[in-house]
């Protein structure tokens, strides 16, 4: 069985050892992970132009993904090919953010 790395937090680089204490955000193609503490104090609210700092992971960063998906499907008969293009490609960014998080920090860590 092969072990997995542990998933330190971006902030504390401390372990995050649950995926309930995990909150994930994203920079340019990077996902970083932080304790749900450590995001509350150093980076809720905080925003920039290139990091949103908007969590990734749970409920928040799932509806993001369907409420994109549902947009670039609901729109589709009104839009021309470059409005819809561009709501395709902001559906598969936030799609490819969500997986990103789940693949490198929530899969490995248990769910409590
Ligand atoms: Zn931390």
């Amino acid at each position: 069985m092969k072990m997995n790395k542990p998933v330190l937090c971006n902030s504390c680089k401390k372990p995050v050892t649950s995926r309930r204490e995990l909150v994930t955000t994203k920079s340019i193609f990077k996902v970083y992970p932080y304790h749900d503490e450590c995001y509350e104090k150093d980076l809720k609210g905080k925003k920039s132009f290139l990091l949103d700092n908007y969590p990734i992971n749970g409920l928040s960063g799932t509806l993001s993904v369907i409420l994109s998906f549902l947009l670039m499907v609901f729109l589709y008969p009104v839009l021309d090919t470059i409005q819809f293009g561009v709501i395709a490609l902001l559906f598969l960014i936030t799609g490819f953010y969500r997986i990103y998080s789940f693949v490198l920090y929530e899969k490995v860590l248990p769910a409590k």
